[in-house]
């Protein structure tokens, strides 16, 4: 047996091996303790290999599913290597003939099929990336639902697409010179492959025989990267799937223009699909997502992370929306006939590897018949939209299908086709005379009993079965004599109580059933087989269902989000404005807690002031506008309705969002280096149609530093990147620029003061914020009184008299708080106070708030050396 094993692992040395043995998935070796610790299932060992035991593990095949999850969330990847023959066909050709056992499938993180395995609300892709003299091409597809799609892009954008795409496995050449600074983010997920894969001569062949096509150009020019991309694909499908090529549907080209580029920091920051802390509750999408079917839900997440840029095809899905958001009660019938719908393009992607049973079956019966119910609801459309039209087209025609499969299934067929019993009744004669011969074995076994208790005069005489004999003729030991005088009675065994018997006439009938239902099994799995190929041959009018399905889904779920949320249809138009009227944060409003309103904020970046300077206090809301206008240009190119009571935007090409590194505590990277890199790559990108979000930035460093950062960048995106831009900051100096920017509009978010405190009214309004109100802050955060005044006293002192030389004055009296706090007589008469050492040696630039105040306390410490005892 080993010898079988070592031949098998060698072929797939970076693979943990399942291999077969019985109704258990076994693992020898090193892949035995990694398992066994990955799983936390426990090790043993067995036999001897090279004088030292053989570690081993094993997982039962039922259950091998919640265990594949488990490794493959690990980051591993699992070779399954099943038997292929039968134990008896082994024994055929000899004894101790090892069953034949091969590898059946190579399970990846991007080649997953099984609902067990999968997200139903994500894509999982598999992507492929080449390289041709600098330009990139990138191909990606998701086997579980067929999709297939291609890219070309420069450097700069292929960080964009990989962080729209976000596959689960990138392959990637082992030499690839051009592009290790942009995967050194993917390197989990990054699958070197031999170079020679990635071939465009191959690639191209390799599509044509894929969709028996002679010439690519139906599906789009595709360049020389793109074609070794997605050759080197579909070879390595090719290799895990083990020669059973997935469905794919013709691959589509996009091209780089045609959706906004948002790159993988704006990502993050804008909190898209999931939050900084990776929860999918409390981002864009979870807060937006009315859908009703997982296929809307991927749906859905796709156009979030790929938002349009022609305005005429955001009209389009806007036309969907509106139809729907203006019918309540149909949309309420679609939404409910959508609910619960079983996953039709999943089930089908199943059944075309072979991999799928009758409940995938069952699936695409069930799907075909709703979206037949769902055509009829649309049918009177005549004045709809056109994408409402082609939607309620795509609905109908598999009349022939799905009576088919009607006929066919049971109600609710099982997951597996060797567990037979999914076949209807009455829909193949011979299937059901040999279920009722099966199932007249109660009936014929009770006949027979009767019989042979009447003949023998053992009234208690019983037919019973079990797994060692079969059936057999029971009696207790008082009749055994009588028993054992009955001729055709053959003794098998006796009892303590009871002896047992068979008769030739019980052997032929238990032969009958048997073979009866062995036989009624070995037909319905043909007739299984028989009905998979009836639905693949129907793939390409399913593929267009089911994506109709899911486009309905979606325009129904964002309809629905408009009328619960009040939102509004977005005017997308070739402009370059940027006009939203009381716009709203979709998630800050839709998390707001009871009791509390979100006030609504207008923004209009109109040509002649198309960048805003925003300052205002802490807390104010700064970085919440900010967000809530990027987020308003998502949805409305992604094609929804958007939070506000107006909103006109001028298509945006590119979006960027950046906050400040020392407000980015979340991502735990808070180094200015970060936030510089970043910085760079918008004003190296920006285009007069982008939208640029600044938050604080230059804040990681020393205050003058910082500042002179933020005036020259501020400067650059006005003069040179020409782009729309909402700038918050806390440099009050930089409102200065308002002078010499012409499109720079300073504003700030509205205070009032109130009895010594500030309550914040979260509204922009045009102006500079008087003052920072800091101290008020403080104050709120509890700082002592004492520090409070001796704060207000600095202030005034800073605020009178020309800053520099108020400040050297301030330094000339240092120590700041030994006047205040120090009695005079606990000065150290020579060398500098202990309160002056700590005050030198910190950097108020690099203290959280937090840290501030403890320092505070310390001073204050130092300060009373009476409290010390000292
Ligand atoms: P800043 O960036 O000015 O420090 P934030 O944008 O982080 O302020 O906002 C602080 C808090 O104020 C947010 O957590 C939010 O709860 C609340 N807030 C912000 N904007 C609004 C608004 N327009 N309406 C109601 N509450 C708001
Ligand atoms: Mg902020």
């Amino acid at each position: 047996m080993l010898a079988q094993y070592f031949e098998v692992k060698h072929a797939h040395p970076d693979s943990l091996l399942f291999y077969r043995m019985g109704d258990f998935y076994e693992l020898f070796f090193e892949d035995a303790v990694e398992a066994a610790g990955a799983l936390d299932i426990t090790l043993t060992r067995r036999g001897r290999h090279k004088g030292s035991d053989i570690p081993m593990c094993g997982v039962p095949v039922h259950a091998v599913d919640t265990y594949l999850a488990r490794l493959i969330r690990k980051g591993f990847r699992v070779a399954i290597c099943d038997q292929v023959e039968a134990p008896e066909e082994a024994r055929k050709r000899g004894a101790n003939q090892l069953v034949r056992r091969a590898v059946s499938r190579v399970v990846t993180p991007g080649t997953l099929t099984e609902e067990t395995l999968l997200d139903p609300a994500r894509n999982n892709y598999l992507a492929g990336l080449a390289e041709s003299r600098g330009d990139f091409g990138l191909s990606w597809v998701d086997i579980s639902t067929g999709a297939f799609f291609s890219q070309q892009a420069g450097r700069a954008g292929l960080a964009v697409l990989l962080a729209r795409v976000s596959p689960s496995e990138l392959l990637v050449p082992d030499r690839l010179p051009g592009a290790s600074d942009v995967l050194d983010e993917y390197r989990d997920i990054l699958v070197p492959q031999p170079s020679a894969r990635f071939d465009s001569a191959n690639g191209e062949r390799r599509l044509k025989t894929l969709f028996a096509v002679t010439a690519l150009d139906g599906f789009g020019s595709f360049t020389r990267p793109e074609l070794a991309a997605a050759g080197a694909l579909v070879d390595y499908l090719d290799l895990t799937q083990k020669g059973r090529l997935p469905r794919l549907k013709p691959p589509r080209r996009h091209s780089s223009g045609a959706s906004v580029m948002i790159d993988a920091a704006t990502r993050t920051n804008l909190e898209l699909l999931r939050t900084l802390s990776g929860a999918r509750r409390g981002s864009l999408l979870g807060v937006i997502d009315r859908t009703v079917t997982s296929a809307g839900a991927r749906l859905l997440a796709e156009r979030m992370t790929a938002p349009l840029t022609d305005p005429a095809a955001i009209d389009r899905r806007l036309d969907e929306v509106s139809y729907l958001a203006e019918r309540v009660q149909l949309r309420a019938e679609i939404r409910t006939a959508l609910a619960g719908m079983t996953d039709l393009e999943r089930a089908l992607s199943r059944l075309s590897l072979e991999r799928g049973g009758p409940r995938d079956g069952a699936a695409v019966r069930d799907g075909l018949l709703r979206a037949g119910d769902l055509h009829a609801m649309l049918a009177d459309a005549g004045a709809a939209p056109a994408g409402i039209r082609e939607i309620a087209d795509a609905l109908h025609g598999h009349g022939e299908l799905v009576a088919l499969l009607q006929a066919a299934l049971v109600e609710t067929p099982g997951m597996l086709a060797r567990d037979g019993g999914f076949i209807a009744a009455g829909y193949n004669g011979d299937l059901d005379r040999l279920r009722s011969l099966r199932d007249d074995s109660r009936r014929l076994m009770a006949a027979l009993q009767q019989r042979y208790a009447a003949e023998t005069g053992i009234a208690s005489l019983k037919i019973r079965h079990n797994n060692v004999l079969g059936y057999y003729v029971e009696v207790t030991a008082v009749h055994a004599a009588t028993a054992h005088e009955v001729q055709f009675f053959i003794h098998r065994q006796t009892m303590a109580n009871t002896v047992r018997f068979t008769t030739t006439e019980l052997g032929e009938l238990e032969r009958d059933l048997s073979q009866a239902s062995d036989k009624a099994l070995a037909l319905e799995i043909a007739l299984f087989q028989e009905l998979v190929a009836r639905i693949s041959a129907c793939a390409s009018a399913i593929d267009r269902t089911s994506a109709a399905l899911a486009r309905l889904d979606v325009a129904a779920s964002l309809a629905q989000l408009a009328a619960e949320r009040a939102y509004v249809r977005p005017q997308v138009d070739d402009g370059l404005d940027f006009a939203v009227a009381e716009g709203r944060h979709p998630v800050v409003e839709a998390l707001a807690e009871e009791g509390t309103s979100f006030v609504a904020n207008g923004c209009d970046l109109a040509q002649d002031q198309r960048l805003w300077l925003i300052t205002g206090p802490n807390m104010a809301g700064k970085s919440t506008f900010l967000r809530q206008n990027a987020l308003i240009a998502v949805l409305a190119q992604m094609g929804s309705f958007v939070p506000a009571a107006h909103a006109r935007i001028g298509v945006i090409d590119r979006l960027f969002s950046r906050v400040g590194a020392a407000d980015d505590l979340a991502r735990g990277r808070s180094t200015f280096m970060v936030e510089m890199v970043e910085t760079a790559a918008i004003l190296n990108q920006a285009t007069s149609r982008s939208l640029v979000i600044l938050d604080e930035i230059g804040r990681g460093t020393a205050t003058f530093d910082g500042l002179s950062i933020a005036w020259a960048v501020l400067e650059h995106l006005h003069e040179v990147n020409r782009c729309r831009t909402l700038f918050a900051t806390h440099y009050h100096e930089l409102t200065a620029l308002a002078d010499s920017l012409s499109a720079m509009t300073c504003c700030t978010m509205r205070i009032r003061e109130w009895d010594d405190d500030i309550v914040f009214l979260h509204e922009v309004v045009r102006g500079t914020a008087d003052r920072s109100y800091g101290i008020h802050v403080a104050k709120r955060a509890g700082l002592p009184e004492a520090v409070i005044d001796r704060a207000r006293d600095v202030l005034e002192r800073l605020e009178s008299g020309e800053q520099a030389s108020a400040a050297s004055r301030l330094i000339d009296e240092l120590p700041l708080f030994r006047s205040v706090l120090v009695p005079p007589a606990a000065a150290a008469p020579d060398g500098p106070h202990p309160l002056e050492v700590e005050l030198r040696a910190v950097n108020p630039d690099q203290l959280t708030p937090l840290a501030a105040l403890e320092m505070l306390y310390e001073l204050r410490t130092l300060a009373m050396p009476e409290k010390n005892g000292g």
